[in-house]
This record gives structure tokens, sequence and C-alpha cells, in this order.
């Protein structure tokens, strides 16, 4: 499955990751599903690979990739069947740290950017609250002036990354205006800083998810991070990147999915012939193939895209619903043609299908983004 903004170095760079999934992550990932989060030490061995920073600065230990390349990462790390393994990383890449990168000035990236490609500091982003998930300028933490700095109080939900990162990036209102909010910078052993519950969820189960709470966390002037008030439409930037990265685990879960299962129904016999001579079941693979293949040939539009510098919120709200659905369709297919086997937990397509489920909600669930399409015609 080629395209045409493929290069012969993101076949180098598909090669390491997926000998880096066969290696370190898929003979533990049930271990880590077990205990709920992915040690440590298998992030800073991606760091060291040089896998944690690809869009970042080279001054800070980046590659200065693009987003074509750094898609091509996002999509690759996608066929692991421990997609919550791939939320870990892909949070601190390309939905937390990026923050940083887009918004934080030289100081502060010379403070964190280091340890955060390396793997040794892990990074959240904390915007949805418990009363305000979709409509993000409805959140109510706040940060009120206090000299030079701030104080920050309130709460924050379903964050991922969040029982052990080591530095937050939070949403809070600075002003009572809709969109008067700013991003700050928050190290987990602030004052008054804690995590409250870490969730327990249907998928994603070696991802670790909190509930987080700020009581009076007292900020120096250095942990604002960009302009003050300017933090929702920075979020909404960020957002853009966050959703191809969830669009590219949508298309790498649809493809595991069907890899698997193809063999599954070349193998499986009933009714005295392999369930692959069943003209039903092959001719729904074949369809949900060519949807993958058109939907992925999209999304590397929208990265493209981004790298001309066009502003495609329309596309890529468009690929965030899109794939966010189709994903679905994919694994529930997928695991119906495994039989009573696809319900077993010892099958790679039930956790498939069990970890699809939150990509037509989160980031954007799939009603909000066509929202977004449609208020752009
Ligand atoms: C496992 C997991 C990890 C997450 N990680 C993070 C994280 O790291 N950081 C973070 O900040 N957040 C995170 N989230 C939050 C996630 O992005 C939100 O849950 C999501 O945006 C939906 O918000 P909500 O849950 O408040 O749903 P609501 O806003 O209450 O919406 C509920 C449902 O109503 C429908 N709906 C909402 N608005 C509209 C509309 N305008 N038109 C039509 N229908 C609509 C949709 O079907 C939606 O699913 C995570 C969530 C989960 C479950």
């Amino acid at each position: 499955m080629n395209s045409i903004y493929h290069q012969p170095e993101h076949a180098v760079l598909r090669d390491q990751i997926a000998r880096f999934l066969r290696d370190e992550v898929e003979p533990f990932g049930m271990k880590w599903e077990q205990q709920g989060y992915v040690p440590r030490d298998v992030l800073q061995r991606l760091g060291k690979a040089g896998l944690l920073g690809l869009m970042f600065e080279s001054a800070y230990g980046g590659a200065d990739c693009d987003a074509i390349t750094n898609l091509v990462f996002a999509e690759a790390l996608s066929q692991s069947t421990f997609a919550g393994f791939v939320i870990t990383v892909l949070v601190h890449t390309d939905m937390a740290s990026p923050h940083l990168h887009h918004a934080g000035n030289a100081a502060q990236k010379q403070r964190y950017m280091p340890s955060i490609i390396a793997g040794d500091c892990i990074t959240a982003v904390a915007m949805t609250e418990s009363g305000s998930g979709s409509d993000v300028a409805a959140m109510r933490s706040h940060a009120k002036r206090d000299g030079d700095g701030w104080v920050l109080n309130g709460s924050k939900l379903f964050i991922t990354n969040g029982v052990h990162a080591n530095l937050y990036f939070i949403a809070a209102r600075t002003g009572p205006a809709k969109h008067e909010i700013s991003m700050f910078i928050v190290e987990k052993n602030t004052p008054g800083f804690s995590v409250g519950r870490s969730l327990d969820k249907t998928g994603w189960l070696s991802s670790d998810t909190a509930e987080l709470v700020m009581e009076n966390v007292r900020l120096g002037p250095e942990a604002l991070l960009g302009e003050e008030h300017q933090g929702f439409y920075s979020l909404m930037k960020n957002l853009q990147t966050e959703r191809i990265a969830l669009a590219a685990m949508a298309i790498g879960c649809s493809m595991r999915a069907l890899q698997l299962t193809l063999d599954y129904v070349h193998e499986r016999q009933a009714f005295g012939k392999l369930l692959w001579d069943q003209q039903t079941i092959r001719q729904r693979l074949a369809m949900l193939d060519a949807k993958t293949r058109a939907a992925r040939q999209f999304m590397y539009h929208c990265a493209w895209s981004v790298t001309q510098g066009h502003d495609i919120v329309q596309e890529v709200s468009m690929l965030k619903a899109l794939t966010g659905e189709l994903v679905n369709e994919v694994v529930q297919t997928c695991q119906q043609f495994h039989g009573g086997m696809g319900y077993m937990r010892e099958a790679p397509i039930e956790r498939l299908w069990r970890d699809a489920r939150i990509l037509a909600i989160g980031g954007g669930a799939t009603e909000v983004m066509l929202e977004e399409v449609a208020k752009r015609y």
C-alpha cells in the first residue's frame, strides 16, 4: 500500500518501528495491560532510538522532520495490537509536547525538551473536565494572577498519561470571557497538584488515565505557556496534530485487524470449506480494505497540506470523523469473522475491537467533528 507521499527513508523508519514492536512491545503488552501502564524504560528506549522527537527542533535533540514523516511514525506504531501502548507514546509525542514545541519560549524548551525527547520526562495534556469535554471553552479550572505568577485551582478528567507523567500542559480560565483561557506548564511535584484517581476503562488498558486535582497550585511567571488568554486558540491548533495522530491510530488498527482476519479466514473451516471460500466474507473484507486504503490516502493528503501551511481544520475534522467510524466498522466485522474466538481475551482482534471504540469519541467525537466540517461550507 504505497502513496505518492512516501519516500525511501519512510520505509527505513517503518522497518525500525516494526522491529521495535516485535521485540520490545508485543511480547510484553499483556503484562502492561494487567498492570495498567507502560513501563518507563520502554519509553526511554524509544527515546534512545530517536523516535520521541521526530518533529521537534534538532537544537534540543529532535529530528526536524515534517508532518508526513511524523505520520509515518504514528501509523507504523499503530500496527501494534496494544493500542494502550500506542496512545501512551502518541499523547507524549503528538498531543502533549507539541504544546511546548509550538508555544514554548527558548528557556522553557531548553529546560524540558531534551528530557522529553529522551523519554526521561513524560508529558500529558489536560483540557477535559467533568463538566466540559466537547465544549472545551466551558472549562471551570482557573488561574488567578498572584504578583507576577499565578494560583491554579480546579480539576481535570480522563487525562491520558495522567498518573505516570512528569510534566503536564494544563488549560485554565484566566478571564471571564468564554475564550479567555491560558496554558500552563505544571511539574508533577508542584505543591497543591495531585493525581486524584487512576481511572478504569473499557480498552486502552495499558494506558494510564487520571483525574487531576489542582488546589492553590502556585506557579511562577515561567509556567505560562504562550500568551496569556490565547490558550483556547493554541488548544485548537494543537488539536489538528492530535487528530491526525488519532486518524493514524484508526488506520493502523484497521490495517492490522484486516490482516489478522485475512489470515484467520484462510485457515478456518466451516461447512466443509474455508471461511474465505464464502463469497460474502471475502467481499466484505475487500470493501473494508478499499475504504481503509481510501481513508489512508486522505490522511496522507492532510499531512501534506500541513507541510504546505494550508488551513485544514475542515479536512482534519472530516478525517477524524471518517476514520473514527471506519475503524469501528472494520474491527466489528473482523471480530465477527473470528466467531467465538473473537470474543476471547487471548485473541488480538478482541483487544483491537475494545481499543477502537474510543477513536470515535476521544479528541473530538464524530458528531462534534461533523459540525466543524459543516460550519465551514
Ligand atoms: C480514554 C480517554 C482518554 C482521554 N484522554 C484525554 C487527555 O489526555 N486529555 C484531555 O484533555 N482529554 C482527554 N479525554 C477526553 C476526551 O477528549 C473527551 O471525552 C471527548 O472530547 C468527549 O467529551 P465528553 O466526554 O465530555 O463528552 P460530551 O461533550 O459530554 O459529549 C457526549 C456525546 O454527546 C455527543 N455530542 C457532544 N457535542 C455534540 C454536538 N455539538 N452535536 C452533536 N452531538 C454532540 C457526542 O456523541 C459525544 O460523544 C480522554 C477521554 C477518554 C475516554
